[in-house]
């Protein structure tokens, strides 16, 4: 018990010093991305695309960290996946191309499910991120969306560096990271979203071989 409540100490502290930090990073970063949005279409300033995508990347990072904070406004809606999932992959496409990353997404049914769409991109943004960050040198990663008895799935892919029993056994758990740059936050906010929807989370994997993560999200009844 003793130390659930230090881990739990420890996790809010964090979490309110994180907020902080992401709030003050946010309004700064938005300037800056307005004023290059100005620059770059008058004075077709060179790597501006390459800028761009460095600063979102920035206001993806901030987003992980306001997440932590107290809960955002939330929005169920009826939305699909694929848009979503989309846009997720557009973020990512130069760092999985710089990583010699091929990444392939087959729909065979993508229904409408009941969430909110920007925690679901937060969903899909935690799992391809540490997807990629499975894969060092070069690899695959496969998406697969169909639906299961009353369920879209979501099937991320990986043939990277794999997770033992016990790294498995772990996984969501705050500050549990085997990166020497990781904070182990990601798959815990993964959990929390995914509960929220009344959805859940399988994952298999083997050390050495890759990882498949497999998200099922309630088909809206509407
Ligand atoms: P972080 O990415 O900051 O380490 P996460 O909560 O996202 O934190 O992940 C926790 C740990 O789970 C990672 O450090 C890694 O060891 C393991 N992990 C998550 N996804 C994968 C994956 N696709 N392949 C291998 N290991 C993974
Ligand atoms: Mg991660």
């Amino acid at each position: 018990t003793e130390e659930i409540l230090r881990n739990t100490e420890k996790l809010v502290f964090a979490g309110q010093i994180a907020v902080g930090i992401a709030h003050e990073i946010r309004n700064p970063l938005t300037t800056v991305k307005g004023m290059l949005q100005l620059l770059g279409k008058d004075n077709c300033l060179r790597h501006y695309n390459l800028i761009m995508s460095e600063l979102e990347r920035m206001n993806m990072i901030v987003s992980e960290f306001l997440i932590l904070g107290k809960p955002q406004a939330v929005h169920f809606r009826k939305d699909r996946c694929f848009p979503v999932l989309q846009e997720v992959l557009n973020l990512f496409e130069i760092q999985a191309a710089l990583n010699c990353i091929t990444v392939d997404c087959v729909v065979h049914a993508d229904h409408p499910i009941r969430c909110d769409r920007n925690q679901i991109k937060q969903v899909f943004m935690n799992i391809v991120k540490n997807a990629i960050e499975a894969l060092p040198h070069a690899g695959k990663i496969h998406i697969l969306l169909e639906t299961r008895e009353g369920y879209q799935r979501i099937r991320f892919a990986d043939n990277g560096v794999g997770m033992s029993e016990e790294m498995l056994q772990r996984i969501g758990e705050p500050f549990h990271t085997t990166k020497s740059e990781g904070n182990g936050l990601g798959m815990m906010i993964v959990k929390k979203i995914i509960d929220a929807h009344h959805g859940r989370m399988d994952i298999a994997s083997e050390v050495g071989k890759g990882t498949i993560v497999d998200i099922y999200l309630p088909l809206s009844e509407d």
